[in-house]
C-alpha cells in the first residue's frame, strides 16, 4: 500500500509539474468521442481560468472585498459556488460552507455630535467632523495648542514639555516636524508613526488631556478635507479621549484669539526644530456620539475528504481586502475600490486550482491514472478578515473543522500574481525538519529561485496556525507599487505565473500528503521578511504575539517569541496586558504607543491579567531581531 501511493503522489507531482505551458497548444489526449472528465476538470484549473477568478473577485460589484461592504458576502458566495462546483464537501458550522463571527466594521455618526466654540455651534460637516477613535460624551474645556502632539524621545523631541494640558482640550497639527525636510530630525520623506492621528491621540490623553481637535498643518496640507469615521472602515477601536478634526478656518479662529497663525506656529516650530506650544484664550465644547457599525462574516471553508480523517491538512488563503480604502490603504484619502487582485484574489484562485487539481486526482481511479482519495483529508480555507488583522484565520483555529492537533501542516498563499524574474519567497520553511528538502524537491521540475524564510509569523493567516505549533508554508512572489493601492488590478497580474505557483502548491499538498506527520520546529524570528505585530514597529522590542481577535480591555497574547524579552518575563499565551508602567493598555494601539515612547534596555514595569488575576512583572526591553 505504501509503496502504490508513493508511485501515485510521484506520478502526480510529475504531472502537475509537466503540464502544457500556458497558451501552448494541447493536443487532445483522448478521442473527442469519448469525453474525458479528467481533461474537463485540468480545463478548470488551467491558467486562464485562475485569470478569470481573479478577475471575477476584483470585479467592482465585489466592492474591493472589504469588512462591511456587501461586495465582501457577493465573494464568500462566489467562493463557496466555486468550492461547490469542485466537489468539495462543506465543511463549516452545522454542515454548511460558513465558519461566521461577528466584527466591528467601523463608527457612523450619531447624534448628539457638535462642536461649539467663540459662540458658534457646528454639525459635523465640512468644518468639523469626530475622530473614528474618539469616545462618546461631552465636554466643555479650554484649548491649548500643543504643537504637532508628538512626544518621541528616540527623536529627542517632545510637544507636551514644558505645557499644563490636565483636563484640557488640545489643539494639534497632522503630521511631523520637518516634514519633506531631509535634513529633519524626523525622518524627512517618509512620516514616522508619531504623525498618525491615534499616536497623536494617546499621547494626548497619556498627558492628561480630555480632549483632541486635529487641524492640517497649513505648510503642506492646507485645504485637504476633514474627514468623516467610515462605517467600512477597519475596526475604530476606542483611543481613550473624545477627538473631532477641524477644518483650516476653524483651526486659525482658534489661534487668531492668541495673536497668532497656525502657519506662524507651525513656522516656529519648524524651524527651530523646537516645539512651541501656548495656551489659548477660549473654551471649546466638544460633543461625540459615535454608533460603532458591526457585520457578520464569515470563511468559506470546504473538504476533500480522505482515507484517514484523524489526518488533517489546510490550504488557505484570505478572500477579504481593503473594500474602499482605509486606514491601511497606501491611499487614504481616496474613498475608491481597491481591487486586490494581487491581494488577495491571486492567493483565492490558486487556492481554487489547487483544490481542483488534487479533487480531480481523487475522484480517478488507479487504473485511470487517478489516486483515488488523499491520505489526509484536505481542508481548503478561504479566509475572511484578514486585511483587519487575521481575524478570519484567528476563528479558524479557535474553532477549527477538525481538532487543530490533528492538522499536520497548513499551506497559505497570500500575494501570488506578480511572479517575477522566477522569484518565489516560501516563509515558515524553519516551522518542519522535513521543509527544506521537501521544497528543494518539489522545486526540481518546478525551476522556482526560492526565497526562503524559516520564519513561521509574518504579516498573514500562517501566524494563527504557527502559533498553535502546526508547521507552516506561506507562498509569496513580492512586493510592488500597487500593493494596498487602487492600482491592484486584475491586467496586472502574470497569469503564466500564477499557475506555475499554484502547481508548485498542489505538488507540496501531495508531498505533504504522501508522507508521515511533519516535525514541528519553533523557528527563529527572521528580521528580512514577515515581521508580525510584537509592539513598536521601530526601537523597543519585547516580543509577544498579540492575539489579534481581543479588540478592548487589554492585549492577550497568544505567545511569545523564543528567547524574547517577554519570554525571559515569564510571559505566555493567554496573559492579557492591561498596563506598561503608567500607560493604561487597552488594546493594540496603545500597546505600540507605549512601545514606541521607550528604548531598548529599558526596564519596564508590565500589569498582566492571568487567569483574570493582575500579576505585576518586569521586563527589559531588546532590540528587534
Ligand atoms: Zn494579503
Ligand atoms: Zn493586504
Amino acid at each position: 500500500m505504501r509503496r502504490a501511493r508513493a508511485l501515485c503522489a510521484a506520478a502526480l507531482l510529475g504531472s502537475l509539474l509537466a503540464g502544457p505551458a500556458p497558451g501552448a497548444a494541447v493536443a487532445p489526449r483522448r478521442p473527442a468521442a469519448r469525453p474525458a472528465p479528467r481533461a474537463a476538470a485540468r480545463a478548470l484549473a488551467d491558467s486562464a481560468v485562475l485569470l478569470r477568478t481573479v478577475r471575477d473577485l476584483a470585479a467592482p460589484e465585489m466592492e474591493g472585498r472589504g469588512v462591511g461592504t456587501a461586495g465582501l458576502e457577493r465573494a464568500a458566495a462566489y467562493v463557496e459556488r466555486r468550492m461547490r462546483a469542485l466537489g468539495l464537501r462543506p465543511a463549516g458550522d452545522d454542515g454548511t460552507w460558513s465558519q461566521s463571527f461577528e466584527v466591528t466594521t467601523g463608527a457612523e455618526v450619531s447624534s448628539p455630535t457638535a462642536i461649539a466654540l467663540d459662540g458658534r455651534r457646528l454639525d459635523p460637516g465640512p468644518d468639523f467632523q469626530p475622530l473614528g477613535f474618539s469616545t462618546n460624551g461631552t465636554l466643555t474645556a479650554p484649548v491649548v495648542f500643543a504643537g504637532y502632539g508628538i512626544t518621541a524621545p528616540g527623536y529627542d523631541y517632545d510637544d507636551y514639555a514644558g505645557l499644563d494640558v490636565r483636563d484640557r482640550i488640545v489643539l494639534v497639527l497632522t503630521n511631523e516636524p520637518g516634514e519633506m525636510d531631509s535634513a529633519s530630525r524626523f525622518d524627512g520623506a517618509v512620516n514616522t508613526p508619531h504623525a498618525e492621528l491615534r499616536t497623536k491621540a494617546i499621547n494626548a490623553r497619556e498627558h492628561g488631556a480630555a480632549g483632541l481637535l486635529v487641524v492640517n498643518g497649513p505648510r503642506f496640507h492646507r485645504g485637504e478635507p476633514v474627514r468623516r469615521p467610515r462605517a467600512d472602515g477597519q475596526g475604530y477601536m476606542s483611543s481613550g479621549l473624545l477627538a473631532g478634526w477641524l477644518s483650516d478656518s476653524l483651526g486659525e479662529a482658534l489661534v487668531a484669539r492668541a495673536g497668532t497663525t497656525l502657519l506662524a506656529a507651525q513656522q516656529a516650530i519648524d524651524s527651530l526644530q523646537r516645539p512651541r506650544g501656548f495656551a489659548l484664550p477660549d473654551s471649546v465644547t466638544l460633543t461625540v456620539t459615535l454608533t460603532r457599525t458591526r457585520a457578520r462574516i464569515r470563511n468559506v471553508v470546504g473538504l476533500l475528504p480522505g482515507r484517514d480523517s484523524t489526518r488533517v491538512l489546510v490550504v488557505g488563503a484570505h478572500y477579504d481586502h481593503l473594500g474602499y480604502g482605509g486606514e491601511h490603504s497606501l491611499r487614504p484619502d481616496e474613498r475608491v475600490v481597491h481591487p486586490g487582485a494581487d491581494d488577495n484574489a491571486s492567493g483565492t484562485a490558486a487556492l481554487l486550482g489547487v483544490a481542483s487539481l488534487l479533487a480531480e486526482r481523487a475522484r480517478g481511479v488507479p487504473a485511470e491514472g487517478g489516486c483515488g482519495p488523499p491520505a489526509h483529508d484536505v481542508v481548503f480555507a478561504a479566509f475572511t478578515g484578514e486585511e483587519m488583522g487575521i481575524v478570519g484565520s484567528s476563528h479558524f483555529v479557535d474553532d477549527p473543522p477538525r481538532p487543530i492537533g490533528r492538522v499536520e501542516a497548513m499551506l497559505n498563499m497570500d500575494m501570488v500574481g506578480r511572479l517575477k524574474d522566477d522569484k518565489l519567497m516560501v516563509m515558515g520553511a524553519g516551522t518542519a525538519e522535513e521543509f527544506p528538502a521537501l521544497l528543494e524537491n518539489a522545486n526540481r521540475d518546478a525551476h522556482f529561485e526560492l526565497k526562503t524564510s524559516g520564519d513561521g509569523y509574518g504579516p498573514s493567516d500562517h501566524s494563527s496556525f504557527y502559533k498553535r505549533q502546526v508547521p507552516v508554508l506561506m507562498l509569496f512572489t513580492g512586493a510592488h507599487a500597487d500593493y494596498h493601492r487602487p492600482t491592484d488590478t486584475w491586467d496586472r497580474i502574470d497569469e503564466p505565473g500564477l499557475w506555475r505557483v499554484t502547481r508548485f502548491a498542489a505538488a507540496l499538498v501531495e508531498s505533504l500528503d504522501a508522507r508521515p506527520r511533519p516535525r514541528f520546529v519553533r523557528a527563529k524570528a527572521d528580521s528580512s521578511m514577515g515581521r508580525v505585530a510584537g509592539g513598536g514597529g521601530y526601537g523597543a522590542y519585547l516580543g509577544t504575539i498579540p492575539d489579534f481577535s481581543q479588540t478592548e480591555g487589554g492585549v492577550k497574547f497568544s505567545g511569545v517569541r523564543e528567547g524574547s524579552p517577554a519570554e525571559k518575563a515569564g510571559l505566555g499565551e493567554g496573559d492579557v496586558l492591561v498596563k506598561l508602567d503608567d500607560v493604561k493598555i487597552d488594546n493594540l494601539y496603545d500597546y505600540t504607543y507605549a512601545l514606541r515612547a521607550r528604548k531598548p534596555g529599558q526596564t519596564v514595569r508590565l500589569t498582566i491579567l492571568r487567569k483574570g488575576a493582575p500579576v505585576e512583572v518586569t521586563a527589559t526591553l531588546g532590540r528587534r531581531p
